[in-house]
């Protein structure tokens, strides 16, 4: 029974096929490859009659769909009456060049077919590039109208990743309205490898010399396509990065990728507006480090991360006699002190460590993948820079500093480690300052 009912719609096919073919070419059937294959088109022809006009309505109006908008759009598709367009043209000459020239001909109008699967597929994956775009200018969008900018953006991309997609695509765009460096805001795709990222700094490069809208750099392997986002006053705002492997290069739709580049540049203008606001929120005014709430910030993620193997030690640096100096020079020369101690603990410490003013003269560093070992060597290393800097007190004496020394361990929480840090830090005080001092559990 269930092969009656699977077998009846291809066999009402198959004659409906029949009869549209036996009523435009009225005659005998003749037994051969041309009819054959004109029969095979009025099949298909069939299928998507029998889809269109008849299958699809039905199921509209089951589920309540009204008749005049399925009608409406289908009209719309212009996909479709292409196809069938086409098709019927394409069957035509089949037909005429089969029966007036030949079956030579007559197959020699096949040759156009792989073409045209090839233009249907470029166009397809334009479409649906053009879609992943405008995807990623509605994630910067949805950014901006969030209160932190680029963990939203990164995020909203991340959902955007196809895994089937080949190219990789970076907004990059300069993140301060002073900043000339372009890094690299988002990425949809594949991470880059090291040649497509050189290939990428080419790009860059290149669009920050020149005024041109858009560079194309390659190498044997990879092509890297790099569209400007730039202000009305032709200022690079940022770019739109696609990398694409060589062999697949060719298909990318370069204008409407132009286009995307350039809806994005009011967005990213907005964005840098945002997020020049938000970093100088994160960061202390005087020094340009990070502020409390940023460190603590950064000090709690780690803490948390020491359950999972990640050791992370914290140095915490007061300025010695730091009263007097505003006593006897005056508050501008503190102020002055706190610049220069600020700068070279940001040169002292390695690039993956992070300082931050907590208070009036103290300062914290965070030192992930530290031991207690390497974190008093750090502390010892900002001790004598800071002691060999050059400020000093009214009598001449250099200003110090004290540090105290404390790594985290899986059952610490951030107050207790800060305090341990803080027991340190009165240790090397009343052991007569300028030391580092590290806390025993
Ligand atoms: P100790 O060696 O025990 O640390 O002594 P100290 O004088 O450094 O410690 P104390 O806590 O008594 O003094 C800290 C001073 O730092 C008091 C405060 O007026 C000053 N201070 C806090 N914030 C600022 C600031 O932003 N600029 C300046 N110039 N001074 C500040
Ligand atoms: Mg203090
Ligand atoms: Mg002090």
């Amino acid at each position: 029974m269930r092969r009656v009912f699977e077998g009846a719609p291809q066999a009402i096919l198959w004659l409906f096929a029949g009869s549209l073919h036996a009523q435009l070419y009225p005659g005998p059937i003749t037994i051969s490859i041309p009819s054959y294959l004109s029969y095979l088109a009025f099949y298909v022809l069939a299928i998507y009659m029998f889809l269109y006009g008849i299958w699809t309505p039905l199921r509209m109006l089951a589920t309540h769909v009204r008749l005049r908008r399925f009608w409406h759009n289908l009209s719309r598709d212009t996909r479709l009456l292409g196809f069938l367009l086409l098709l019927t043209s394409w069957g035509y000459v089949c037909t005429v060049t089969w029966l007036h020239a030949g079956i030579v001909i007559g197959l020699a109008s096949l040759v156009p077919l792989p073409f045209l699967a090839y233009t249907l597929r470029a166009l397809n994956e334009s479409q649906i590039e053009l879609h992943r775009l405008r995807l990623a200018r509605d994630a910067v969008q949805a950014m901006l109208g969030a209160g932190d900018p680029i963990p939203q953006m990164n995020s909203l991309l991340a959902s955007l990743h196809t895994p089937t997609a080949r190219e990789t695509l970076q907004i990059f765009a300069a993140i301060t309205p002073d900043e000339t460096r372009l890094a690299p805001l988002a990425t949809i795709g594949h991470q880059p490898t090291v040649e497509q990222v050189d290939l990428c700094s080419r790009a860059l490069a290149e669009l920050s010399r020149s005024d041109s809208p858009g560079v194309t750099v390659r190498n044997s392997n990879y092509t890297v396509f790099a569209d400007a986002a730039r202000s009305s006053d032709d200022e690079l705002l940022g770019v739109l990065i696609a990398h694409r492997p060589a062999t697949s290069a060719h298909l990318l739709a370069r204008r409407r990728f132009a286009q995307a580049a350039a809806d994005l540049a009011p967005l990213l203008r907005d964005f840098r507006s945002i997020a020049a606001t938000q970093s100088a929120a994160a960061l202390d005014a005087l020094t340009g480090l990070p502020n409390r709430r940023t460190i603590m910030q950064l000090l709690r993620d780690r803490v948390d991360n020491v359950a999972f193997g990640n050791p992370c030690a914290v140095l915490l640096l007061d300025i010695d006699r730091f009263k007097a100096i505003n006593d006897m020079l005056g508050h501008p020369a503190g102020d002055r002190c706190l610049r220069i101690i600020a700068s070279s603990i940001a040169r002292s410490i390695r690039s993956h460590d992070r300082a931050g003013r907590i208070g009036g003269e103290e300062f914290l560093v965070l030192m992930p993948e530290t031991n207690s070992e390497t974190a008093v060597t750090v502390g010892e290393r900002l001790r004598s820079a800071i002691a060999n800097s050059d400020i000093n007190h009214a009598n001449g004496d250099k200003v110090t500093a004290s540090i105290g020394v404390a790594v985290a361990s899986i059952s610490d929480t951030i107050e207790s480690l800060l305090a341990r840090a803080d027991h340190a830090l009165y240790q090397a005080k009343r052991q007569g300052r300028n030391r580092v001092v590290e806390t025993t559990h």
